[in-house]
């Protein structure tokens, strides 16, 4: 039973531009999957289909 797993790969977060904030944790990056896209519903600005991170499937957001 192999599950596959998904690439997640580390980008800048559009809420705090890497400051860090609550959106990222504090870190200023977020883990988003692989290849990294901008979201598509506010291109790289942050809204609530992205966790305002500014990246489409950001990490942690549906698990
Ligand atoms: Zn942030
Ligand atoms: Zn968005």
């Amino acid at each position: 039973m192999a599950e596959q797993e998904k690439l997640y790969e580390p980008a800048i977060c559009a809420g705090c531009e890497g400051l860090g904030c609550s959106y990222c944790r504090g870190t200023g990056s977020v883990l988003v999957e692989s290849p990294k896209k901008k979201c598509p519903h506010c291109d790289g600005a942050g809204c609530i289909y992205c966790g305002f991170t500014g990246w489409h499937r950001p990490k942690g957001k549906f698990d």
